[in-house]
């Protein structure tokens, strides 16, 4: 292939922005000829490989942007440490047909059972197939809306919570309880305007007997949960911390290393 066409191929793939066929062009040429590829297969060849690697950093952009702690997966789940896990419903959850329906999850148990593991499990798996997702604990939800409502900004900051097509949303390391009336009702704003329009996937360790307390009012507890849980699978955990599996396991090694 003479110069100036691979030159004028790589000015315009950069131009269309195909970069990997840019840097590649070379290799991908030694390719088909190693192979003898057709036209086809080596025009398929070149933009499958585009594609995937366009989307591998779309998906990789859109975790970032996320926040979530970490990127686990319903595979990285350990079932056989929580037996009385409905396995079904949580892979059910996994195919991303909650977020397709707009649907919401709540994982409730103790401390250490899993239930930021699944919850992010299932948005990491919405965000692969395309979905937004935003993860956010309760406790600086609040903060951030209050902190933006000071200043005059509370719409445009509601929206990082209700644009999002899956919220990740932690209520568990709830700092200060009960809420305030004025923030209750921030939480009130977020679960309403995401009501039918976009998927929740909560975990909390408090009982939904208790967001009353949890919210300083009953009446605006009982509204949040009536919008919540209207479309929502409820998955509770009951069995042991695995935060506590962990330090057993590393306490035996010690003794057995020691005996
Ligand atoms: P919770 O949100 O219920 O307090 P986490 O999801 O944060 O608990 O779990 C604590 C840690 O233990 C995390 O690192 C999580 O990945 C891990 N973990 C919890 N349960 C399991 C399990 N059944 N299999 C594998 N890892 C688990
Ligand atoms: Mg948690």
């Amino acid at each position: 292939m003479s110069e100036l066409v691979t030159a004028r191929i790589r000015a315009t793939a950069a131009r269309l922005t195909l970069p990997h066929l840019a840097a590649n062009l070379g290799e991908f040429v030694s390719r088909a000829d190693d192979t003898q590829m057709g036209y086809l297969d080596f025009l398929d060849m070149v933009l499958e490989e585009e594609q995937a690697i366009k989307e591998e950093r779309r998906i990789r952009h859109a975790l970032r942007v996320s926040g979530m702690p970490h990127h686990k997966t319903i595979e990285d789940f350990d079932f056989s440490y929580q037996p009385d896990l409905d396995v079904r419903k949580v892979r059910d959850l996994g195919t991303v047909a909650y977020a397709e329906a707009r649907a919401n999850a709540a994982f409730l148990g103790p401390p250490g059972v899993g239930k930021t593991h699944l919850a992010v499990a299932l948005a990491v798996a919405a965000c692969r197939t395309g979905y937004s997702v935003y993860f956010t604990t309760m406790d600086d939800m609040v903060r951030q809306l209050r902190s933006a409502d000071a200043i005059g900004k509370l719409t445009s900051k509601l929206k990082v919570y209700t644009r999002p097509q899956v919220l990740v949303l932690v209520l568990d390391e709830v700092g200060y309880l009960p809420l305030a009336r004025e923030e209750a009702n921030l939480v009130f704003q977020v679960i309403s305007k995401r009501y039918e329009r976009g998927s929740i996937l909560l975990t909390s360790n408090k009982a939904f007997s208790e967001w009353g307390q949890v919210f300083g009012d009953e009446v605006l507890a009982t509204a949040i949960l009536n919008r919540l849980l209207h479309h929502c699978e409820v998955i509770a955990i009951n069995g042991p911390s695995y935060r506590l599996k962990n330090r057993m396991e590393a306490v035996e090694a010690e003794i057995a290393a020691a005996g």
